[in-house]
């Protein structure tokens, strides 16, 4: 067992280079353990942020009812049930500790997969692939479906499906299709039913909507499915030409800017943040090589959660990844991640 004066004799021996790294890495152990300890109390904070309230049946009628293993407990006066911070939450039921999960967190936040994630944090590659979809079921959650207003810049963007997870041990489950190969052209040039189309918008202040809408192009009609009840009156729409928008925009009394393809400038109606957006959405999930459509709603929100997130640094991103995704009741089983549609649209 190696003490303080020997490690520190061991330290004197390293490259400045190296000793700058230990450095940064022991920084980011002791910020990683204060993190785990104050994590309860934010997750807390952010469940109760407006009283009280059971996770079980929404009654404000909650006191707390002592401790358990060290944890708090709490009890509804209404349907007699107990509960902990963390119920119905990613972490609940696990028997890892809390700093497991936040090294997980940054391990998301950082991009890596899920293999490099289980090695990273010392758990099955199981493990690490239910706590990503756990984590993603409860952001999307957490983010929520959103809205949009003052001027809009909308616009789809199609990624092939994907059947990735379905079939290799299903009884029930058989491809629509001969299956391709990664990397392989869809065959139908353009916009075919073998693409699903994702709907975004963005406004001015930067919030953002997206969600997979139809296979193929989308109609007026599923836009308008889309929006409803998610933008603002007195909108203007900023789009490329294509006809949905404009007869969605008709039918709806918007102001609707037309801005043709390759005409990005076009004073203050243009769609350079939804060009933009869309580029970076395709680079990042380019990363995950290939991301199953059954999941795909769950990575779009994990992307907007890092839009909106973007200037923090990565350890505290991490840590607010993990309150937020555990400050919504939500409860995601294995079965339930399983039985998940293969082909879910919206609208
Ligand atoms: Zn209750």
């Amino acid at each position: 067992m190696p003490n303080v004066t020997t490690s520190l004799a061991d330290v004197k021996t390293l490259s400045d280079y190296d000793k700058e790294r230990l450095f940064n890495a022991i920084g980011e152990i002791i910020t990683l353990s204060s993190y785990a300890k104050n994590l309860t109390q934010e997750v807390r904070e952010n469940r109760f942020s407006k009283g009280k309230i059971c996770p079980h049946c929404s009654s404000e009628l909650v006191v707390r009812n002592g401790k358990y293993k060290g944890k708090q407990r709490y009890i509804c006066k209404t349907c007699k049930k107990t509960f902990s911070d963390f119920t119905y939450s990613p972490v609940a039921h696990s028997k890892k500790p809390i700093d497991k999960w936040l090294k997980y967190a940054k391990c998301m936040i950082m991009g890596y997969s899920i293999r490099k994630s289980a090695k990273t944090v010392g758990v099955n590659i199981a493990t690490a692939f239910f706590w990503r979809h756990k984590i993603l079921q409860a952001v999307k959650k957490y983010m929520g479906f959103g809205s949009v207003e003052g001027v809009i810049e909308a616009d789809e963007t199609f990624f092939r499906i994907s059947f990735k997870g379905n079939h290799k041990k299903s009884k029930t489950f058989s491809m629509p299709r001969k299956a391709h190969k990664r990397g392989d052209k869809a065959k139908k040039r353009g916009i075919s039913k073998e693409k699903v189309c994702v709907a975004c918008a963005v406004d001015r202040a930067g919030n953002i909507i997206m969600d997979l809408i139809c296979l193929g192009r989308m109609t007026h009609k599923q836009l308008e499915g889309f929006y409803d009840g998610h933008i603002g009156g007195n909108s203007i729409f900023c789009t490329d030409s294509h006809k949905s928008y404009i007869k969605f925009t008709q039918n709806l009394g918007l102001d609707h800017k037309r801005v043709k393809t390759g005409h990005y400038k076009e004073g203050l109606y243009h769609i350079q943040h939804i060009n933009s957006f869309h580029s970076k959405l395709k680079k990042w999930i380019k990363n995950f090589n290939g991301v199953s459509t059954k999941h795909l709603s769950n990575y779009l929100y994990w992307f907007k959660w890092l839009q909106f997130f973007n200037e923090d640094k990565e350890i505290v991103k991490s840590k607010n990844f993990l309150v937020h995704s555990n400050s919504n009741f939500i409860k995601v089983n294995i079965k339930d991640l399983k039985a998940k549609s293969p082909l879910p649209i919206l609208i």
